[in-house]
């Protein structure tokens, strides 16, 4: 098996080479479901509200990010990357993440791990590269992704049913409310890439091209096809520096970050994917 999709960092975050922000703004299509932030409010909710303004929690916006682009890279190098969570899934990933068996080895032993990562004995994959693992925090950081002034949207109250899970029959029902927000709120989206390799870039195009054309299901009810967030046509505001690019950290120490028009970054992202893809 080729081995040209495993990367082994060990100098991630001694040294900082690059750092890309990537910022638009996503529409909400159809209704999204606000999670209540309570406990026992067990929905699959990624909206979340407090002190009264509705947000999606960077994590939850990177936990749907992560498994979009699972799903596509797993389609494409099959056994080379991994899934969280799987059990049976990930067996013959070359990854120390792959399987939750390791995980647990991980968290149990973190240190000795590191330091046979350092040693270059143990490997990570590239979806755990860009979104990190128990061993290393990720490249990608997703921000809280807030609403945007004069797009809030609508808050509705509905009223649903829900069973008892401790005796699941159907006298037992419990009525509860619940909180969607319609009418296209927009959400201000910042993704922050630091020490960017050719495979991150790659994994990028497939999650902005995948995007593009289907959404981003957020915001529960997901099966229903409820809580879709849009790409916009225009694309994201590109700022960065990237020694590699001829605009270091010294330089953006010096005056400021640079811009870069998304076409060219797309097609930059797009020249990793079509190496990666076919390698
Ligand atoms: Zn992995």
């Amino acid at each position: 098996m080729s081995n040209t999709n495993v990367i082994v960092v060990t100098d991630t975050f001694l040294r900082l080479k690059s750092r890309y922000s990537i910022r638009f703004e996503a529409e909400g299509e159809g209704a999204m479901r606000v999670g209540s932030g309570l406990e026992g409010d067990n929905t699959d909710a990624a909206l979340v509200r407090q002190s009264d303004k509705v947000f999606i929690p960077g994590s939850s916006l990177k936990g749907v990010i992560r498994s979009t682009v699972e799903r596509l890279a797993r389609s494409i190098w099959a056994e080379r990357t991994c899934v969280l969570f799987a059990e049976e899934a990930n067996v013959g990933v070359p990854c120390g993440n792959a399987t939750r068996k390791r995980q647990q080895e991980l968290e149990a032993n973190t240190g000795t791990m590191l330091e046979e990562l350092r040693q270059e004995k143990v490997q990570l994959c590239p979806v755990c590269v860009l979104f990190g693992s128990p061993l290393m925090a990720g490249r990608l950081k997703v921000k809280d992704a807030s609403l945007v002034e004069g797009h809030e949207g609508r808050a509705v109250v509905r009223h649903g049913v829900g069973i008892d899970r401790d005796t699941g029959t159907a006298k037992d029902k419990i009525k509860y409310d619940y909180e969607l927000l319609e009418d296209r709120p927009v959400f201000s989206i910042e993704l922050q890439l630091e020490n960017v390799g050719e495979m991150d870039l790659a994994l990028l195009f497939m999650l902005f091209s995948e995007w593009k054309r289907e959404g981003l299901s957020v915001g529960g009810k997901r099966s229903s096809g409820m809580g879709k967030l849009t790409f916009p046509e225009e694309g994201a505001a590109v700022s960065y520096f990237d020694e590699d690019a001829g605009w270091g950290l010294i330089e953006m120490l010096e005056s400021d970050v640079k811009a870069m028009e998304w076409k060219l970054f797309e097609q930059k992202m797009k020249d990793s994917f079509s190496v990666a893809a076919r390698s």
